[in-house]
């Protein structure tokens, strides 16, 4: 037997050894690092309205809930709240973390719905408004509920697709179950549908309540803030744009 041969398990069982400690390592890492990490490593980022749902791994939602139910448990102890021995609050930070991950906060972490798109095989070729639909989310400021309403106008022609009218909410859920600036939650929803529908023309027009306004800060009841978003013929064409918003406002309500 040669040397080189009789190297060559030894080397092998090195590897296994680093292999090993690597791995020891990576659990001793916070999960929610290493889902950054990967994302760092493709180049994408990771704001609050970022969807980041290709980095995390399957199975890997419980244990980041887990580890938000840690940190929560922290913030409340750091607010000077007896999670002990308070009735109240000893299970808050579970049921915070599982809010966050698997409901409000929902759009960050899981793929986007299933969403079939049917060719525009009868050339409909007329304004079409989908809503009022019901929007909830969050500021990314204060983390206090936005809640409100959206409009979607699609002007369709040979090429477009259609999707099914449950389908808009859906998609809607989507992109608002983050943190968001209402202002960027409207142009992501808008390049969403774009991409689906492919349209002459796209309107978005959302229309919400802010709770970070009502419950802290000025304390405005009544104020609520309206932004829209017009592409191709919306944007080009100014009668079809008074007639989406025209409708828009005979269905509001
Ligand atoms: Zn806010």
């Amino acid at each position: 037997m040669d040397d080189a041969k009789a190297i060559a398990p030894q080397e092998l069982i090195e590897q296994a050894r680093a292999q090993k400690a690597a791995q020891q390592e990576d659990e001793g890492t916070p999960l929610s690092v290493r889902i950054r990490q990967r994302v760092v490593a493709s180049g994408g980022q990771y704001f609050s309205n970022d969807n980041i749902a290709e980095h995390i791994r399957e199975g890997e939602l419980d244990e980041l809930q887990q580890e938000v139910e840690i940190r929560m448990r922290g913030v409340l102890e750091s607010l000077v709240i007896d999670i002990e021995n308070d009735h109240n609050t000893q299970d808050t930070a579970r049921r915070v973390a599982k809010m966050f991950i698997r409901e409000v906060f929902s759009g960050r972490y899981h793929a986007p719905p299933p969403v079939t798109e049917f060719p525009n095989a009868a050339k409909l070729n007329e304004l079409m408004i989908v809503g009022p639909i019901t929007m909830r989310s969050a500021c990314a400021h204060h983390l206090c509920p936005i809640m409100g309403k959206v409009w979607v106008g699609v002007m369709p022609n040979e090429h477009s697709n259609l999707i099914g009218l449950s389908k808009y909410a859906r998609l809607i859920d989507w992109v608002m179950s983050r943190p968001q600036i209402q202002e960027e939650a409207v142009a992501q929803l808008a390049d969403l549908l774009q991409e689906k529908l492919r349209p002459d023309g796209l309107a978005v027009v959302l229309e919400a309540e802010h709770f970070c306004m009502h419950w802290r800060g000025v304390k405005d009841n009544q104020s609520k803030m309206v932004n829209s978003v017009m592409r191709g013929s919306f944007l080009n064409d100014s009668v079809l744009r008074r007639e989406f918003l025209a409708l828009m406002q005979t269905s509001a309500r």
